[in-house]
Formats: C-alpha cells, structure tokens, sequence
C-alpha cells in the first residue's frame, strides 16, 4: 500500500489525455461509433431493431454465409478444433494451409503462396522484406493505410506518387532511384476508396526498366475481376508482370485472412523473414477451410463473380457517374458532416451505406462509399440511387 496516496485522486493523466484527444477528435467531426450489427445471408442487416439493405459489405459475393463455405468451416473445426495453436513455425503448417496455399499460387500464377493472418499483417511483414533502411519504397499516395504502415516500418525511404500518375512515378525513379540500393514500388490494384484500378499494364514496364520490385494490394479485386476472378493483375489477355501479389481473404473470400503469391524463392525468404507471419498464432482452421470453399465457388461460377461489377454500373448509369472499374463506387460529398448526415439520411430509407471521411480519404472528398454485391436486387440498386439523388447528390464537380 502507499502511503502518501491522495485522499481523491485527480483524473488519471492517461483518461484527461484520452479525453482531449477525443475532444478534438469530435469538433473536427472525425468522432467513429461503432454500432452493434447483425449481417444476414440475404445482405441486409439488422441494426438497432432495423433491418437495412447493406451497400457497405466488402463481402462482394456474400460468401461469409454461403451454405458450402459454412458447411467446410464447421467441418474444420470438427476436424481440426477452433484454433492454430500457435505460430505456424512452431505447431507445423496445417494440411489446410498448405492446401490453400497452392490453390492461391494457382489462381494468382505464381509459383508459390504465403498465408497470413489479415492483410494488414501481410502488409506488415512483406514490405519490410524488401525494403529497409538505404532502401526507396515508392507509393501510390491513395494506398490503403497498412501499406502505408508496412512501409513506414521497414524504415526505408517513403516518397508518394500522386493517384495513378505513371508519369510522376517515372520522374521520381528517374531522379532518385539510383541513389538506393532497391526499390520497391507499392500501389493497391483496386484502389478501396475510391474503385478504380491501378495502370498495371504501364507500371510494371516502368518498374522493369527502373529495376524496382512492384507489389500489388489486389484486396479488391480477387474474386470479383480479371479473368476467371483471378484480380487485378488478369485484366488483359496476359498476367501483368507483378513479382509481389498481395491480397485478402476477408472480402470476396468471405473469410479472413491475407496472403502473398510470388516466386517459390520469394515465398521460402518471406515464411523465414515476416515477422507477421512467425511471431503469430496462425488462422483457426474454420478461416482457412472457408477460404479453400470459397475458391471453389468463385472458381465454379462465373455468372456470380461478374455480379457486383454489373451492379456497380447499374447505380452508376442511373445517377450519371462514370463507368466503375469495380464493384465500388464513391459518391464525393465535400466535407465530413455533410457525408454523415447523407448516410444517416439513407438510413432513415433502409439503405446502409458508409460515410468515409479524412483521415481514410483526401480532406475534403468525405463520401459514400457504396459496395455492391451478388445478392443486390436490381431494383434496391436503383432505389438508392433514387434515394441519393434526392440528396442533391452527385455534387457537380467543383
Ligand atoms: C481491407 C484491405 C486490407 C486489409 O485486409 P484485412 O484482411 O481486412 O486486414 C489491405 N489492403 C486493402 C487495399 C484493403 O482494402
């Protein structure tokens, strides 16, 4: 016991600092909730009593509740228990890793497959594999924030290209990149705010020539585009030439989990190196028995993968926006509170759909992030666009 403790202690500094934070947080109208949800196999959800048609899921072809995908994951877990035990280094690789692995290699045309715990873990450990201090790691600047993370972190030199300017990116390897030993350049293949792609097609020449290593972010795209949904590096007729393919499990997978698919060499380095990957228990085996399923379905059904991009283009064509490339379409609002209140409003109509606000996006470009997926109705899709034009939205471009 101490003796001299005061009578009544003053707030404790860590809550008046807490505090103070979220002060500033609120009148800068950042402040996040997050509100009990209940996501059903129909893709509506129930919140607070309500139920509401959910434009706001990354679950593209609403396999988290797909009878196949939950019926291989109880499997597993009768099989093999709840969880991993521990690090994949230390209880052994699981028969289903090793099996998901090689069918992600497959998909991906790489020769070999790492699986981790998130994508944001993945990112974590791959970049610092390849880029540290002396090092010069160029980024797309809308990358999503755990590449950002996983940069920062390997300490190497960061420097941003503005959005999908391969001109830029050729002028700052042109002037920097021969002052570093290597370079790695980092882009998402579709980018999550804002659902365009990345120009692959000219980005991985460029990274060629400037003997620089192109990893790509691919959570948006496998599942839903390219040939056979294979992602964004099968647009073309042939596979983009990207050495580094990271990707999720935890969208069109339906389950969770991230991955890389390079070379076999290049995956023995990363399972020896990512610090992600060995000081971390690996995905209970429901996780990886669902995304094995999952890859079966996407593999097996054509019609169902080309869905929310054919819903994406419905909503778009009904308010006017420009063709989406994805099966995300962001509806610009301007300023934060002013993107709440949209999304509130459209709740009030029975419409999820999410406000996104700066620090995930450019001050400024608050928006609706609007997703859509295989179970939409085509006539809920054009309700909301109804419903957000009587918004006043889109704003015409300023
Ligand atoms: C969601 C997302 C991630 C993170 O993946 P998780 O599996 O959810 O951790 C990484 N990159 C991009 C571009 C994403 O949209």
């Amino acid at each position: 016991m101490l003796k001299n403790a005061p009578m009544s202690p003053p707030l404790p500094s860590i809550d008046s600092f807490a505090a103070a934070k979220l002060a500033e947080i609120r009148a800068r109208g950042l402040y996040r909730t997050i509100r009990p949800t209940v996501r059903h196999a129909d893709g509506t959800v129930t919140r607070e009593g309500r139920r509401l048609i959910s434009f706001s899921c990354n679950d593209y072809l609403n396999l988290a509740h797909h009878p196949e995908v939950k019926a291989r994951a109880r499997a597993a877990i009768d099989t093999y228990g709840a969880g991993a035990g521990a690090s994949r280094l230390i209880t052994g690789n699981h028969p289903l890793l090793d099996a998901l692995e090689s069918r992600l290699a497959a998909l991906k045309g790489a020769e070999a497959a790492a699986v981790f715990g998130s994508g944001y873990l993945a990112n974590l450990g791959i970049i610092p594999c390849f880029a540290g201090p002396g090092d010069l790691i160029l980024m797309d600047e809308y990358c999503h924030a755990c590449l950002f993370a996983g940069a920062r972190i390997s300490g190497a030199e960061v420097m941003t290209f503005r959005h999908n300017d391969m001109d830029h990116l050729a002028a700052l390897l042109a002037e920097h990149r021969q002052s570093f030993r290597h370079a790695l350049i980092l882009t998402d293949g579709v980018f999550s705010m804002d659902g365009d792609l990345a120009p692959l097609d000219e980005m991985a020449p460029l990274a060629r020539r400037f003997d620089a290593w192109l990893m790509t972010d691919d959570a948006h795209g496998v599942g839903v585009l390219g040939r056979d949904g294979r992602g964004s590096s099968f647009m073309g007729p042939d596979k983009a030439d990207v050495p580094l393919q990271m990707g999720t499990l935890s969208k069109a997978m339906g389950s969770y989990g991230g991955y890389l698919c390079a070379s076999r060499t290049v995956i023995e380095y990363v399972k020896n190196r990512a610090r992600s990957l060995i000081f971390t228990t690996g995905l209970p085996p429901a996780s990886v028995a669902a995304s094995i399923a999952a890859l079966d379905v996407i593999a097996n059904d054509p019609a169902l993968r080309g869905e929310p991009l054919r819903k994406a283009r419905l909503f778009a064509d009904a308010l006017g926006l420009p063709q989406p490339q994805s099966p995300i379409v962001p509806v610009i609002v301007g300023a934060p509170d002013a993107a709440l209140q949209a999304a509130a409003a459209l709740e009030e109509r029975g419409f999820l759909v999410v406000a996104i606000r700066p620090p995930t996006v450019p001050e400024g470009t608050a928006r609706l992030r609007v997703t859509f997926t295989a179970a939409h109705q085509d006539q809920d899709v054009l309700r909301l666009a109804e419903a957000v034009r009587a918004l006043g939205l889109p704003r015409p471009a300023p």
